[in-house]
């Protein structure tokens, strides 16, 4: 019987959680863009655009993880598994997330099964939407005559129902940034009202924050959600609810602006 050695398995490669920013690819940091050039797979999901894709590798594997139109997204559990498998074949990995992996991303989830499988892995901050679509729709989130404390939460509808602390949410003093509120806006607009925010607060729905169809809609939070549907804004959007939005009158600089 001739002897038969096993093929060595590879050595593991590493998964790196990186963060792709808002939008526009020249606000990835550095880091992000040298890991992106250097990846044999980059494992994306749907906010990632096509010019930051462009910086990966001639011959880098690109795996889709996000939702598309009549699909389901890849369920979670079978990313995680994904990452962990790929790094055993001794890939070098991208995770590739819009915005910050660590805010509304599920990042943690991810690198939980990593550590979990004794998988290297690094994470890779990234301007998150919030700041993003602050800083181009001249609205800042902080201000020391509006706004001293900054609360993210987000609007994702679970089984129909938006549940979100409304007391908190309509203390004075604090701007409110809500992700993936869009489709919730009308019951978000009422439940806040309901809990007491003046109907003539200020609040902002802002559309692919960073790109050139960027599109900011403002209003009193109570006549919001038809301005927003008036102006037919869609996904991905993100609002802005605080009297710091008033500013933005006298401090937008980028919508109808030349191009970059
Ligand atoms: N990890 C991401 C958030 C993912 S949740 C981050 O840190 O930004 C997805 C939500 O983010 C969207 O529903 C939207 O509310 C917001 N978002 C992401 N990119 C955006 C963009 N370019 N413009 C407006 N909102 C955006």
């Amino acid at each position: 019987m001739p002897h038969h050695t096993p093929a060595p398995s590879p050595t593991p490669g590493k998964v790196h959680l990186v963060g792709a920013g808002p939008g526009a690819a020249d606000l990835l940091t550095l880091r992000a863009a040298r890991l992106i050039g250097a990846a044999d797979v980059i494992v994306y999901d749907k906010l990632v655009g096509p010019d930051i894709l462009a910086l990966a590798r001639k011959d880098a594997e690109f795996i889709y993880a996000g939702k598309q139109a009549g699909n389901h997204t890849l369920p979670q559990p079978d990313i995680n598994r994904l990452l962990v498998t790929l790094a055993l074949a001794g890939k070098n990995v991208v995770r590739l997330k819009g915005g910050d992996p660590f805010v509304f991303a599920r990042g943690g989830e991810e690198i939980a099964e990593l550590a979990g499988a004794g998988i290297a892995f690094e994470v890779v901050p990234g301007i998150t939407a919030a700041t993003g679509a602050a800083a181009f729709a001249g609205i800042p989130l902080t201000h020391r005559e509006h706004a001293q404390a900054l609360v993210f939460v987000t609007g994702h509808v679970k089984d129909g129902t938006c549940s979100l602390d409304w007391p908190a949410l309509v203390r004075p003093g604090q701007t409110v940034v809500i992700y993936m509120g869009l489709g919730a806006l009308p019951s978000i607009s009422r439940h806040l009202v309901e809990a007491g925010m003046a109907p003539d607060m200020p609040a902002a729905c802002v559309q692919d924050a960073t790109l050139p169809s960027q599109v900011t809609i403002t209003g009193g939070i109570a006549e919001l959600p038809d301005k927003v549907i008036a102006a037919g804004i869609t996904s991905p959007a993100l609002l802005i609810i605080g009297s710091v939005v008033s500013l933005r009158d006298a401090l937008q600089w980028f919508e109808g602006a030349a191009p970059h």
